[in-house]
């Protein structure tokens, strides 16, 4: 085991907590936000700065059991050129709200699959978005896009290469052949290893993994194995997620028998094994469930404290504003959240009027900008700098957030922080519970559900 985690600080706080994404959590997102606050927002933003894309596919040609995305399950192949047609009329939409090709420093296709597009409705999308977008030139933007191994052969690969595409981010989960089969999701390391290896020939800056760990027939054995797996492949970031069975909310999770899932001990374990491997090996923690290569941009913006956090989780470059487009997807820009229809018939319909498909958001106030900027602060530098802050707000944090620091008291005594008049400090047995560390200054947690968020461990 690591030594920065027991089971007793779990059980004491490891309870359900947003995974801050945004802050406010989504959850506070409301339908009195309309086309008209985006629209203000976009208004809003400096034209010197270049913007970050989210563009949201949200096909699959099969379910994988544990899943509690955002998807739409399908073999009808021509479903994806009917929405890459909606999502040009969102764009033109937009068009007049950007101005004249602003610059796309990121770009980042997730879903659902993107690769369920064909490679023509690729090449399509990739056009119409830079019809409205001026791309860098080479590797200067960073441009990302998550692959399904099984539906990613060298000529996919190639194309998305040409298209300016340097970073894939790859869902591997578990080399384990009866995980695979329990899940639904069967993609051997071979296969894996082949598409590893084409994406390093073309030269993909970035390759970034995730794993999951709670899956049903893993044991810290046959998850160990997995990682040694991984760690032959060299990826630049692993994230590791723990898989919350909530088959009341997500009914693929009904395919999955909870009598097959991991005892709540042998999932600390397989987490404790997992960090002390990749640290071994390497990585650094970045926070939550995400490890980078030392030299990799995510490690280095943490370095650098530019490191920031999106709804596609930890980024660099935190600082631009991200404009989302799809069913579902949430744009971020400045002090508001817009999130489109995530109902796919909705999103289409609102296109075809032709409107845009905001259905729901939330305009920052002065306290959640405040708020905001401390969960920031402890998600990806695990520590703040109160002087500091104080001197940008003009206030005095201890009065402001009196009940707070009182509120992380028990923490303190714990070892999970550390705090003095210049610093609250994450500590490194804090680290894993930083989620629980943040929702502290969470104003709108205590009136919430929080069993409508995951177990933070
Ligand atoms: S995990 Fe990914 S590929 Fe699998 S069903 Fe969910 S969105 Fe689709």
């Amino acid at each position: 085991m690591n030594g920065t985690l027991d089971a007793a600080l779990v059980a004491a706080y490891g309870n359900s907590a947003p995974r801050y994404t945004s802050y406010p959590p989504a959850t506070q997102f409301h339908s009195q936000f309309g086309a008209g606050e985006l629209a203000d927002a976009i208004g809003a933003h400096d034209p010197a700065q270049p913007w970050s894309l989210y563009v949201h596919i949200p096909f699959c040609a099969s379910v994988c059991y544990y899943c509690a995305c955002n998807k739409i399950v399908t073999k009808h192949t021509e479903r994806s050129g009917a929405y890459i047609a909606r999502l040009g009329e969102e764009l033109k939409l937009l068009a007049p709200l950007l101005g004249r090709r602003p610059a796309l420093k990121q770009l980042h296709w997730g879903g659902g699959t993107p690769t369920f597009l064909s490679q023509d409705e690729m090449r399509v999308l990739m056009g119409l978005i830079a019809e409205r977008f001026a791309l860098l030139e080479g590797d200067e933007g960073e441009y990302s896009i998550e692959i399904d191994p099984r539906h990613a052969p060298d000529d996919t690969l190639h194309l998305l290469r040409a298209l300016g595409f340097n970073r894939l981010s790859f869902g591997i989960q578990d080399f384990d052949p009866r995980v695979q089969t329990a899940i639904h999701r069967e993609q051997p390391y071979a296969l894996v290893a082949r598409v590893f290896a084409t994406a390093r020939k073309l030269g993909f800056q970035s390759l970034s993994t995730d794993l999951i760990y709670g899956l049903p027939h893993q044991s810290r054995e046959s998850f160990a194995q997995t990682v040694e797996q991984l760690l032959t492949l060299s990826p630049e970031r692993i994230s590791l997620f723990n898989y919350a069975h909530l088959p009341e909310r997500f009914a693929p999770q009904r395919r999955i028998q909870a009598a097959d899932l991991p005892a709540a001990d042998v999932k600390l374990g397989i987490l404790g094994d997992t960090i002390d491997r990749l640290r071994a090996a390497g990585y650094v923690y970045i926070g939550l469930d995400h490890f980078a290569k030392a030299d990799d941009e995510l490690a280095v913006a943490q370095q650098e404290r530019t490191l920031g956090r999106n709804f596609q989780g930890y980024t660099t470059n935190g600082g631009l504003d991200v404009l989302g487009i799809g069913a579902s997807a949430v744009s971020r820009i400045g002090n508001v959240y817009s999130q489109n229809a995530a109902d796919l018939e909705e999103y289409e319909a609102s296109l075809d009027r032709p409107a845009l498909p905001v259905r729901r958001g939330f305009s920052l106030n002065g306290d959640d900008l405040l708020r905001r900027e401390v969960i920031t602060d402890l998600l990806c530098h695990m520590n703040l700098d109160v002087p500091a802050f104080e001197r940008k707000h003009n206030l005095s944090f201890r009065t402001y957030f009196a009940s707070e620091l009182m509120g992380l008291g028990p923490m303190q005594h714990d070892g999970l922080v550390d705090i003095d008049e210049n610093r609250i400090q994450v500590t490194p047995r804090g680290q894993l519970l930083v989620r629980a560390i943040c929702a502290v200054f969470d104003r709108y947690l205590r009136a919430s559900n929080r069993r409508q968020f995951s177990r933070v461990v």
